[in-house]
């Protein structure tokens, strides 16, 4: 059996793959099992923030697993120390929790403010307060704090405390019972959502009622963060300071590894054995995290910047395109055709795009050459345009 033939024959069919393999790459372009060549500018759902096998990213991780791959958390090793102290001194929170996964790092959060809420406000206070069309991750709670009910569905009972508002509906915000709940979750820019980012105005708002009623603001950045919106964060687009920040995708450029990070309410509120994962801050996912954050400075959150500007001017108005939104390199273009159709034809053209909802979703390598941007540009904007139809 081929491995297409395989993967149908022994893999549970909860993806509908593109039928491509990939088999290696470099930077931002890879290639087939055929030798075809595409440019990727979804990098593994913004995983891959510098994009395919890069050289310094692969050295951190060779080094690390000549060294120790794994010793469990009943030890210390350097990486997870290092990686933790750069989080909190680019951030200004104070103390990280590491897990394998945006879910995870999502999961951390939840567990987190609630135990504050308990400690502080009672045990009738744990309601987490999400908004709709959010996305936060697919384990049974943080199903039940993602905000659309098609996810649901099949899965029913999931976790209960959680409780939903529509984005910008600062009157249902005034109305939440500051008694009952423990925490506001957000996500800066929905992702899956369809690349909506949230109004200035209402981050601040939330942010705001969050400080008066002593109720926890968490920021999920597992999609927005890490340079992905031309700041390292995308909350400090909105000048807010969160109380929780997760995020995940990618941090460790490949990886697999979450982070919860704590500010100076909840930094105290994990005891011994208050929580756990065995591969959490595994020191080669570390190592390589190490490598990503070192390189997200000012010059390249810059460069981020002036290559979504380029994108934004290259869609907007364009043929076959209705609008643009997003920020830094997280773009969602809504599109005439159906966003399958373009999707489909960038890829026989040799680019690979996401969707999102409604959407052409862009989360390219945040280090993609300028005319290797310009050139999938170029054939996105093709592929927009009605005549493909
Ligand atoms: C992808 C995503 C998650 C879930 O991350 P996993 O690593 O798939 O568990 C959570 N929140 C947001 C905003 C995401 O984009």
């Amino acid at each position: 059996m081929n491995v297409k033939e395989l993967d149908k024959a022994y893999i549970a069919p909860t993806y509908n793959r593109f039928p491509v393999e990939i088999v290696s790459g470099k930077g931002s372009v890879v290639k087939d099992e055929t030798g075809k060549e595409y440019i990727d500018m979804g990098s593994g759902i913004g995983v891959t923030s510098f994009g395919i096998a890069d050289d310094t990213w692969q050295q951190a991780i060779c080094d690390q697993i000549g060294k120790v791959q794994h010793m469990s958390n009943l030890y210390y090793t350097a990486p997870c120390a290092e990686l933790a102290q750069m989080l909190c001194e680019k951030t200004g929170l104070k103390k990280v929790f590491f897990s394998n996964s945006g879910a995870e790092a999502n999961e951390c959060a939840i567990k987190a403010a609630r135990k504050y809420a308990a400690d502080k406000k009672g045990k009738d206070c744990f309601t987490v307060v999400t908004l709709e069309n959010s996305f936060h991750g697919r384990t049974l709670t943080t199903l039940a704090a993602t905000g659309q009910k098609h996810y649901h569905e099949l899965f029913t009972p999931l976790t209960p405390g959680f409780a939903h508002i529509a984005p910008e509906d600062t009157a249902a915000l005034s109305a939440l019972d500051a008694k009952t709940t423990a925490a506001v979750m957000i996500e800066c820019i929905q992702g899956e959502g369809g690349v909506v980012p949230l109004s200035q105005d209402f981050v601040k708002a939330v942010a705001d009622w969050c400080k008066e009623n002593d109720v926890l603001l968490i920021v999920d950045e597992v999609q927005t963060g890490n340079g992905r919106t031309g700041e390292l964060y995308a909350y400090q687009n909105y000048g807010v300071t969160p109380d929780i920040v997760s995020t995940a995708k990618g941090l460790a450029g490949g990886l697999p590894l979450g982070a919860t990070l704590l500010g100076e309410k909840t930094e105290a509120v994990f005891g011994f054995g208050d929580h756990g994962s065995t591969f959490g801050g595994n020191p080669v996912c570390c190592a390589a995290a190490c490598s990503i954050l070192r390189r997200i400075d000012r010059g390249l959150l810059d460069e981020v910047k002036a290559k979504s500007k380029y994108l934004f001017d290259r869609f907007t108005g364009a043929e076959g395109v209705e609008s643009v939104s997003g920020l830094g390199l997280m773009i969602g273009i809504k599109t005439k055709k159906p966003a399958s159709d373009v999707v489909k034809t960038c890829m026989e053209q040799g680019v690979l795009c996401l969707t999102a909802k409604d959407k052409v979703r862009l989360l390219p390598a945040l280090n993609i050459p300028t005319e290797v941007l310009e050139k999938a540009a170029d054939i996105i904007c093709a592929a927009c345009k009605e005549e493909n139809a």
